[in-house]
């Protein structure tokens, strides 16, 4: 009955590695099957706090611990995501860590900009994302325990970075992606993902326009008329198609 077709053990190399992978998606899927927000607000438009409480997010539940867990879950489920075509992501096929027209450059601990494969950058990124959600004082799981003050910066940073991860899948391993029949679950994924972000203003519109085609296809809540000729669109000209950023 359900339009997304699991895919068997037999289409993997790993068969563990599937099992667990249609076992989280479907276990996220049951526990997220919210409508679609109906918000018609923009990415980058202000919602009032009062209104975004109707949609995902219950005010019953607290704030932080609704973003601690929803950050925690997307950790998991991208870094599932990308671990099945890591095969594919090497330091020889990319070279940097490109996503459309832009180039990311891991910053280390003290801002010294450095390049990087990309590989070795979502290494750093799942390694940082790692250690703040399993560290104690940062994500903590006991009761009374107080989010630190620099909570919401962190699950902003994680969302940052894994939102380069997402991009990355998409613009340099969709093929393989579609080869291992796991497409759906990337769309689900990314598609629960900008909703969260949108949500809770977590990550930067200027971050997000790259893939504001495809936010659009997958998260409005009715299909849209045409493209509205306004929006940014970073693909549309070739000087645009030439133009890199970096980040
Ligand atoms: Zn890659």
């Amino acid at each position: 009955s359900s339009s997304h077709s699991f895919p068997s053990p037999s289409d993997f190399t790993s068969p563990s590695v599937s099992c667990s992978l249609a076992q989280i998606c479907r276990q996220f899927l049951a526990c997220s099957a919210a409508p679609p927000l109906k918000s018609k607000t923009k990415p980058n438009g202000k919602k009032p706090p009062a209104k975004r409480r109707s949609s995902i997010w219950s005010s019953k539940i607290d704030l932080n611990e609704w973003l601690a867990s929803n950050t925690t879950t997307f950790f998991n489920l991208i870094n599932l995501q990308y671990s099945t075509i890591s095969e594919f992501c090497t330091g020889e096929t990319c070279q940097a860590m490109t996503a459309c027209n832009t180039i990311y450059y891991w910053y280390d601990e003290k801002g010294k900009k450095t390049k990087c494969t990309a590989p070795q950058y979502v290494d750093f990124v799942m390694s940082l994302c790692q250690k703040l959600v399993t560290d104690e004082e940062i994500f903590p799981t006991k009761y009374g325990k107080e989010f630190p003050n620099s909570f919401e910066s962190l699950v902003k940073k994680i969302c940052r970075y894994l939102f380069h991860v997402l991009a990355h899948l998409y613009w340099a391993h969709f093929k393989e992606t579609v080869a291992l029949d796991l497409q759906g679950h990337l769309n689900t994924l990314y598609a629960h993902f900008i909703v969260f972000i949108r949500e809770f203003n977590l990550v930067d519109p200027k971050e997000t326009c790259i893939m504001d085609d495809l936010s659009e296809i997958l998260c409005s809540p009715a299909p849209q008329p045409a493209p509205t000729p306004s929006a940014p669109a970073s693909t549309s000209s070739p000087s645009a198609q030439n133009h890199v950023t970096e980040r």
